[in-house]
C-alpha cells in the first residue's frame, strides 16, 4: 500500500487547559475519502483545525506526504496544498465577492486562467454571480460559506479538508457541492470530511473516523447509520 498522504499519530489538542482532542490516529490516503464523524464537540472541528495549523498539537504529530507539518504555521502548510474550508472568517470582507474569487486565483494560474475559473465558480453558485460586485462582508453566512468552498472547489489543493459542509446550505446546493466533491476526488484531490450530518458523507467516504468526547471511537469501513447512532448515542 502506498504511503498515506495525510497521517495524524498521537495528536492531543486543546484550549488552554481543556483538552478537545485525545491521542488521535487517522490518516487519509493519497486521492482518498475519509469522514470524520461524531457527536456535537467530540472534537472533529478540532482535528480539521490541527490538520491545516490553526490549533498546534500539544503532543503528537501530523505529517503530509511523508514530511511532519506540526508546528509550522497555517499558510505554509496551505502552500503545501492542504486547504480547510468553509473555515470561519475565511472570506476577506472588504472584498468584493469578485476580488474574493480572482486574486488568488490569478497569483496562482495569470488573468485569463482566473476568469474562466472565477465563471465555474459562478456556474456553481449562481448566487454568487449574482452579487459578484457586493462586499464579501456583507453576505449571508451561507453565502460566505459558498464563496469559502468555491474557492477552493474550482483550485482543488492535494487535500481537501471540508468542515460541516451541509451547515446552512440548502440541501440542492448540497447535493451539488458534494456531485463536484467527488470530481475534484476523481482528479486526485483527497478529501477529509468533517460532518455532523452523515449521509452525504458517507457516500463518498471509504473509511470513517468516529470521534467520542475527544478519542476515537471508531475507525474502519463506514457503518450502517443504525450502528453510527449508537455510537453517537454511547457519546452521552
Ligand atoms: P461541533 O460539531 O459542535 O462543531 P466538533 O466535534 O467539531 O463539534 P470541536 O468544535 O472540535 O467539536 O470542539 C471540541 C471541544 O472543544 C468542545 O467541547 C468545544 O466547546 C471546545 N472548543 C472548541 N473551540 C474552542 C475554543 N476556541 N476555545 C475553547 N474551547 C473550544
Amino acid at each position: 500500500m502506498s504511503a498515506p498522504l495525510l497521517e495524524l499519530a498521537g495528536v492531543h489538542a486543546g484550549y488552554g487547559p481543556f483538552k478537545a482532542v485525545v491521542d488521535v490516529d487517522l490518516t487519509v490516503p493519497a486521492g482518498g475519502a475519509v469522514a470524520l464523524l461524531g457527536p456535537n464537540g467530540a472534537g472533529k472541528t478540532t482535528v480539521a483545525r490541527v490538520v491545516s495549523g490553526l490549533v498546534r498539537p500539544t503532543a503528537g504529530t501530523v505529517a503530509f506526504d511523508g514530511e511532519v507539518i506540526s508546528g509550522l504555521p497555517a499558510h505554509e502548510i496551505a502552500r503545501r496544498g492542504v486547504a480547510h474550508a468553509p473555515e470561519g472568517r475565511s472570506v476577506f470582507a472588504t472584498l468584493s465577492v469578485e476580488e474574493n474569487l480572482a486574486l488568488p486565483l490569478r497569483q496562482a494560474h495569470g488573468t485569463a486562467r482566473a476568469a474562466e475559473l472565477t465563471d465555474q465558480a459562478y456556474a456553481m453558485f449562481p448566487r454568487l454571480g449574482e452579487r459578484r460586485a457586493q462586499l464579501a462582508g456583507s453576505l449571508s453566512g451561507g453565502e460566505q460559506r459558498q464563496l469559502s468552498l468555491a474557492r477552493v472547489l474550482v483550485d482543488p489543493p492535494r487535500l481537501l479538508v471540508v468542515d460541516e459542509l451541509s451547515l446552512g446550505l440548502a440541501p440542492v446546493i448540497i447535493g451539488e457541492v458534494y456531485q463536484r466533491l467527488a470530481e475534484i476526488r476523481r482528479l486526485g484531490t483527497a478529501l477529509l470530511l468533517v460532518e455532523q450530518y452523515v449521509e452525504h458523507a458517507l457516500g463518498i467516504a471509504e473509511s470513517i473516523v468516529v470521534l467520542r468526547a475527544g478519542e476515537v471511537a471508531y475507525a474502519g469501513a463506514p457503518l450502517p447509520t443504525d450502528e453510527l447512532s449508537q455510537l453517537f448515542l454511547a457519546a452521552g
